[in-house]
């Protein structure tokens, strides 16, 4: 805001900075975190109403709720007063049993509040930045001590999600600030006369606006779409505007003739003692200009199916029409990123035009069908019965995967469909689709290339999926993790030659947790590559550190996420692990299991090579549990593979299971591999491989994977000196 204008405090009226310059606030809840918060505090409380909310000001902004309903809160009221730094929690068990309490709006409703949790969320420096609430319509005579724990640790994370939201939000003050000259600011008097307006309102009349000019003949009714609203809303704004509603839309001709639109936002303002109102003007001609020609178009340029918005007007009005029975298909393309990657967009766009003629060839005539974002298509079936609307996704599913064939190149498309039907009750179009969304997810993360239905405990699933992954990113900003190494075995000397780097994860509650409890989680996880990369960094570090054992340096194994490999940072982040160690390339050994190594996509085999051109070793894990595994030895050359300990565990008993160690070292050695065998157990069993010439071997037999210091004195067992370098 210009420094000159006059001021006054009743221009603070303004709720929101945002509004006066015509931009909305910044959307907070941008991924739902806020949700999963009030979600899990209300479960945890077992309480109807739950709400985070953040201080802005004197005020708080509600940023998610549930079970608030009308109800508003505010920073003064008795339930929230003084919570803070010095008060950072209040628990009433009983409202009515304190006086003082009776006028709190949250009290005083009906049904009103009787019981109260809440903490304040603070940031780094203690400073009060929002409330986590809690709430419920009954009394209580206690609250379980792990639930009020847990809701503690909810708000350290609340509280610091709230905290980088205001840094944000700040921060966009800031950039609004730096950008106040280019907003026209014009202030009229009660009269609606021009008092004062800043040369960037100047610029976009094109001319100098002089004092006393009446705002009719700036804003002159007969360019305004709707007159008389434009009218009032100059008018009325003038004296005691509490709340400027949002922004609207003037027209203007300027200086030189030019027909502009200009977005206004208003607000009250006293100037010169005298009650009156600000203008925010910003020119959004070119921007009106391309939204209404987006709005000309409701089809997709691509397929020419309706949008995403245009389905969801329609599956509105089928909503409201009743029309039953109702049901929603998602249909999502499995690995089509793959098919960009490695075809090209222009393949992929034509792979998506295939998939929606296919689609619309055999559409039931009440079906309608819309392209509804990236690789994704929704149909609504008004009128059709389950049954049929489950034939015909079937039908889809096996019409979809006939390959075809686009510019010479055979491309196999798969899909994913959810579908949910209508229930009694439903009235909002975001949760049919929610609920078809869900179900698609289902089906792709079992497999893809299948039909699931929307079941209920989805919801809940994907509700233990978020939660475990909003505590899985805690684990990762807490360090959580931790690496455990379990040694491997020369089977000749039975000297160790190195370890293999094994993540545990140290649960604030549920104690020292293996892979088998989170790793599929971590992987889909957004801090997977963070957590990938400290791996890398933690196990080169720990590794350097290892004595000389037996006239050698051990190597260290260290597994990968499939998203490293995704990745071309990979080789940069090796090589930075690497330089801040200290560790020679050839100690290093990466991992990979065959769904890293079996997409077929070339990323993986130019990152192996490069890492392997720089003397990194590479390991394929698992191996033999898969189809392709020979034929990816000879695309993805490797350094030596991991015989699978399903094998191992059977190699004395199970003839079928010798026969495969028997071939699989029959492979390695034609291509020249070493092999270690995992998971081994007994004595028998090591011999048995060493007989059958496998060189290494890493299991309990020898140890499990044991925490560094306990891994030191392991070693320490081991004669430490150079005995026969
Ligand atoms: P993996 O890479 O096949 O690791 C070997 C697993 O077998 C380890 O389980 C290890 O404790 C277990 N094991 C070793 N010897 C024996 C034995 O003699 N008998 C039996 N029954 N089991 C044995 P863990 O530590 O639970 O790890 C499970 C999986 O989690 C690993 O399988 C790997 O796929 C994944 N994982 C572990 N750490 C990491 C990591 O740092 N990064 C990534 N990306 N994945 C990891
Ligand atoms: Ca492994
Ligand atoms: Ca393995």
């Amino acid at each position: 805001m210009p420094l000159d204008l006059p001021f006054s405090p009743e221009s603070a009226m303004l709720a929101d900075p945002f509004d006066a310059v015509g931009l909305r606030a910044p959307v907070i809840d941008r991924n739902g975190e806020f949700d999963d918060l009030v979600a899990m505090a209300a479960q945890m409380l077992d309480a109807p109403v739950a709400l985070v909310a953040m201080d802005e000001g004197t005020q708080l902004r509600v940023l998610a709720e549930r079970g608030l309903g009308p109800l508003t809160i505010s920073a003064t009221q008795p339930l929230l007063a003084g919570l803070g730094a010095a008060t950072p929690m209040r628990l009433v068990l009983d409202t009515s049993a304190h006086a003082g309490l009776a006028h709190d709006t949250l009290v005083r409703a009906a049904p009103g509040v009787r019981f109260f949790l809440a903490i304040a969320l603070v940031d780094a420096d203690g400073q009060r930045v929002g409330v986590l609430a809690v709430a419920d319509y009954r009394p209580r005579t206690s609250v379980r001590p792990n639930a009020q724990d847990t809701l503690q640790r909810l708000s350290r994370i609340a509280g610091g999600l709230v905290e980088r939201r205001l840094l944000e939000h700040r921060t966009r003050i800031a950039e609004q600030i730096a950008h106040a000259n280019f907003s026209g600011v014009i202030v009229l008097n009660g009269l609606g006369e021009v008092t004062f307006a800043n040369p960037a309102a100047e610029a976009i009349f094109g001319q100098p606006l002089l004092v006393g000019t009446p705002a009719q003949l700036l804003f002159p009714d007969n360019l305004q779409t709707d007159p008389e609203r434009t009218a009032g809303w100059l008018q009325d704004g003038a004296p005691g505007l509490a709340s400027p509603e949002g922004s609207l839309d003037l027209r203007i001709l300027t200086h030189s003739g030019d027909l502009r639109t200009l977005e206004a936002a208003r607000c009250a303002w006293v100037s010169g003692g005298e009650p009156g109102m600000a203008l925010i003007l910003r020119d959004v001609t070119e921007r009106r200009l391309m939204r209404d020609r987006q709005r000309v178009s409701p089809n997709d340029e691509l397929t020419g199916l309706p949008r995403r918005t245009a389905l969801l007007t329609m599956l509105d009005a089928s909503l409201r029409e009743r029309a039953r029975p109702l049901g929603v298909a998602l249909l999502g393309l499995d690995h089509f990123r793959a098919v960009n990657d490695t075809l090209g967009h222009s393949i992929g766009d034509a792979v998506l035009q295939l998939v929606a003629c296919r689609l619309q060839f055999s559409l039931p005539p009440s079906a309608r069908l819309a392209r509804f974002g990236g690789d994704e298509f929704a149909l609504v079936y008004a009128g059709i019965d389950q049954d049929l609307i489950q034939r015909h996704l079937r039908s889809v599913l096996s019409d979809l995967a006939r390959p075809c064939e686009v510019d010479r190149n055979l491309v196999h498309i798969e899909a994913s469909i959810g579908m949910a039907m209508c229930e009694p009750g439903d009235e909002d179009s975001g949760e049919l689709i929610a609920r078809a969304d869900l179900a698609m997810q289902h089906a792709k993360r079992a497999g893809g290339r299948r039909l699931s239905r929307f079941e209920p405990n989805m919801r809940v699933e994907a509700l233990d999926r978020r939660r475990l992954d909003l505590e899985l990113r805690r684990a990762c900003e807490q360090e959580e993790f931790e690496l455990h190494y379990q040694p491997q075995i020369d089977l000749v000397t039975g000297e160790p030659t190195g370890a293999e780097a094994l993540l545990r994860w140290r649960h604030p509650q549920r104690g020292l947790l293996t892979p088998d409890k989170f790793i599929e989680a971590l992987a889909q996880s957004s801090v997977n590559a963070a957590v990938g990369r400290w791996i890398l960094q933690r196990a080169c570090k720990d590794a350097a550190g290892w004595p000389m054992i037996c006239g050698r340096k051990l190597a260290v194994g260290v597994n990968l996420f499939p998203v490293q490999l995704d990745d071309d940072r990979l080789l940069a982040e090796v090589e930075l692990a690497l330089s801040a160690s200290g560790l020679v390339p050839a100690r290093l050994e990466l991992e990979l299991t065959e769904t890293i190594a079996l997409r077929d996509d070339g990323i993986a085999a130019t990152a192996l090579a490069s890492l392997r051109a720089r003397g990194i070793r590479v390991a394929y894990d698992d191996f033999g549990t898969g189809y392709a595994s020979l034929s990816m030895l000879q695309r993805l050359p490797v350094d030596r593979v991991k015989i699978d300990r399903s094998f191992v565990r059977d190699v004395l008993a199970n003839r079928g299971d010798a026969a495969i160690v028997r071939s699989i070292l029959l492979i390695a050695r034609n291509f020249d591999l070493r092999v270690i065998a995992e998971g081994v157990e007994t004595t028998q069993q090591a011999d048995m491989l060493r007989d059958l010439g496998c060189q290494e071997a890493q299991g309990f037999l020898y140890s499990r994977a044991l925490a560094p210091a306990d891994f030191a004195r392991w070693l320490a067992t081991y004669p430490q000196a150079a005995a026969h370098a």
